[in-house]
């Protein structure tokens, strides 16, 4: 196998959003700039879910991380890393296939599947266990999250015991699907080489910063090109990879845009691969979604060029409330808003 591309070279500069504006304009809080842009297929994802929640999401909590910042916006931070069970438990797994992939890359003995459990018991143990007086969730909730069913439901002890054991189960079930992988075998073929693993590729697309973070990347003798997704749960969508491969190409330059590109979707929740070839067109299809998801974004904003919101209020709220607010993290930002609508 031949060196990784350093992810540098993959790197571009991109128009510029950052600059002096406040973010949060509440009248207590110092002018913190707005974040710099960068759209991905979750920034995406989030906003057809909810405006609002997109907003306290991307601008609402920027600069939260500051004791200087006003309490909503610290607030707005703090419910942005609440986290759950399924969410930390696909982290975890996807942590133990970046491990599997280096070992692979290196020639290195694979981890084994009591190693690939102990590691994830750990950290699953770490949040489900995690109550909100954890002193590492008031000091850095980034860091140390707690659960959402712990933070809104005041979950107990007993629960998230029986959570953790459950949790674990589950991960014995991927970890095996995982290790039984086709991927490594492919990744196994004399002249394969592992280009990325779980790297963030930031890149301009048609004009403006993208960010595309896929799993896998595997290059294949003679000319092929793999982009590899691991899924652990029951959601999927075949033209995320499709822009991933579209990222990973432009990054990659010339000499990859010629090669036959697929996309992988590997299932470790029902041992199945769902693949597909990359061709222009469904680049072109994926590509024209992205551009009609970015006017969208741009839309709501004062000034696309530092990226200033509009008003918070100009951010709508999700529809129905009952549909997904009730599991949603930002539901305290929300909550005044909604008891005024039911008393009037
Ligand atoms: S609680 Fe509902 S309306 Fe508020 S941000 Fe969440 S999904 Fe949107």
């Amino acid at each position: 196998m031949t060196a990784l591309a350093p992810i540098s070279a993959a790197i571009d500069s991109t128009r510029s959003f950052t600059g002096g504006h406040a973010c949060d304009t509440s009248p207590s809080a110092p002018p913190t700039p707005c974040p710099s842009f960068a759209w991905s297929y979750s920034r995406a994802a989030l906003l057809d879910r909810c405006e609002r929640l997109y907003y306290e999401h991307y601008y609402g909590s920027h600069g939260g991380w500051s004791a200087e910042a006003s309490p909503r916006t610290r607030l707005a931070f703090r419910l942005k890393h609440l986290t759950t069970p399924t969410a930390e438990l696909g982290r975890a797994v996807h942590r133990r296939a970046a491990e599997i992939a280096l070992a692979v890359r290196d020639g290195a003995p694979q981890p084994t599947a009591a190693t690939l459990q102990a590691k994830t018991y750990a950290e699953l143990e770490a949040v489900i266990m995690r109550g909100i007086n954890d002193p590492a969730w008031i000091a850095n909730p980034r860091r140390a999250p707690v659960l959402h069913e712990v933070y809104y439901g005041g979950m107990g002890f007993a629960r998230r015991r029986k959570l953790l054991a459950a949790m674990n189960d589950r991960a014995s079930v991927l970890h095996s699907t995982l290790l039984a992988s086709p991927v490594w075998n492919a990744a196994a073929i004399p002249g394969a080489d592992i280009l990325f693993i779980d790297e963030s590729i930031l890149i301009t697309l048609d004009g403006v910063s993208t960010i595309a973070t896929p799993d896998l990347v595997l290059q294949l003798p003679p000319d092929r090109l793999i982009i590899v997704d691991w899924k652990t749960g029951n959601t999927g969508d075949i033209s995320q990879l499709i822009l991933y491969a579209n990222a990973v190409q432009a990054a990659l330059g010339a000499r990859y845009t010629t090669k036959r590109c697929e996309a992988w979707m590997v299932h470790l929740d029902r041992t199945s691969l769902e693949a597909t070839t990359v061709t222009p067109a469904k680049v072109e299809a994926a590509a024209a979604a992205r551009r009609a998801s970015v006017t969208r974004m741009e839309d709501l904003l004062d000034d696309p060029t530092h990226n200033v919101p509009r008003q918070r209020a100009a951010f709508r709220q999700a529809t129905d409330p009952n549909q997904g607010c009730r599991r949603c993290k930002m539901l305290a930002m929300c909550s005044t808003e909604f008891a005024g609508a039911k008393a009037a």
